[in-house]
């Protein structure tokens, strides 16, 4: 028998855990009905991933469903957000089974890892199109906003940089790397960690946050751009994973920290007075340069000199 929408969304999206005590009415009526805690603001973010441009023909549902909630997890991290509901529109070509099975439990183990409820959405036939809304809290007046670096703060980053780009690349037949180091890189593209926790302990520490998922300098630009400051990076810095090194030259490492996206890391900007709180973060982090009055971004090199940038690599990603 074929299946209905309606049968669809009671399979696959419906009545899934976690089942929070904040959700009124979830799936199921016209609207979902919730509860934000009284002193808390709301944080909401959307992101629509559309199939060859977001991610590569050929991914796995399961790293689609993941990826789908992990992009907007991403953004409520990068505000000190504590995560609590999604809703989805989802636009597939047809109704496949295997499809929507793979999708769904990809989806749900990220959900259920960060007690997210799936509350509603939309779901319609047409390309495959999946746009992701997340809903957070954030204790009044205490979200990471971009527009808070001020001259003298560290800038720091979380993780390795430069990793899902490259294993774009890779899967595109771009580059080439040995089996370990392929399959290393292409989870990092199809799998990214959402950096909650970080996010959370930042709160009291960080003047200024942003996730990466358009490469570094572009992120980090906008953090430039609200704070109004500049910045001189140190380049021989950037954390990069054994795997990027092993598969590119070492100019080529920098570029791709500094250009390539979707590696969901958190930059953040902390003043001095508090650096010594970041030893108390979940995950180690790279101090990689410090903000300055001057506007715009500069590069250093090991002995301190100029890096130069390559004209038609990343100048076009500077603000
Ligand atoms: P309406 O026509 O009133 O918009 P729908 O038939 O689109 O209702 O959806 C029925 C219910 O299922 C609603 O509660 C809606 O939020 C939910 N829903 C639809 N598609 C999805 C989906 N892909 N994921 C989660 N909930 C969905
Ligand atoms: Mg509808």
């Amino acid at each position: 028998m074929p299946l209905t929408e309606f049968n669809l969304i009671e399979r696959y999206f419906a009545h899934k855990d976690p089942r929070r005590d904040d959700v009124v009415m979830g799936v199921g009526d016209d609207c979902a009905l919730l509860k934000v805690p009284a002193g808390f603001e709301l944080a909401v973010s959307i992101d629509t991933l559309v199939e060859g441009v977001h991610f590569p023909e050929g991914t796995s549902p399961e790293a689609i469903g993941h990826k789908s909630l992990a992009v907007g997890l991403s953004d409520l991290a990068a505000m000190g957000a504590t995560p609590a509901w999604a809703t989805l529109s989802l636009s597939i070509p047809e109704i496949d089974e295997p499809w929507l099975q793979g999708f769904s439990s990809g989806l749900f183990a990220l959900a259920k890892k960060y007690q997210v409820q799936l509350v509603g959405g939309d779901t319609v036939r047409g390309p495959l199109v999946i746009s992701m809304q997340v809903h957070g809290f954030v204790p009044e007046d205490r979200a990471l906003c971009r527009s808070g670096a001020k001259p003298g703060d560290g800038i720091y980053v979380i993780g390795t940089l430069g990793d899902a780009g490259l294993g774009l690349r890779v899967v595109q037949g771009k580059s080439s790397a040995n089996k370990n180091d392929a399959d290393y890189l292409r989870k990092r593209l199809d799998y990214p960690s959402p950096r909650i926790e970080t996010g959370l302990s930042l709160r009291n520490t960080a003047s200024a946050c942003i996730d990466i998922s358009d490469g570094l300098a572009a992120d980090l630009g906008h953090i430039l751009k609200a704070s109004g400051v500049g910045a001189t990076l140190q380049v021989d810095q950037f954390p990069v994973s054994d795997s990027l090194r092993n598969t590119v030259s070492l100019d080529e490492s920098i570029r791709l920290a500094l250009t390539a996206g979707d590696d969901y890391e958190l930059c953040f900007t902390v003043p001095m007075e508090r650096e010594a709180a970041l030893e108390e973060l979940p995950v180690s982090c790279t101090r990689i340069g410090s903000i300055e009055a001057q506007s715009d971004l500069r590069l250093l090199d090991a002995n301190n000199l100029p890096y130069p940038m390559e004209r038609n690599g990343f100048d076009h990603f500077r603000k």
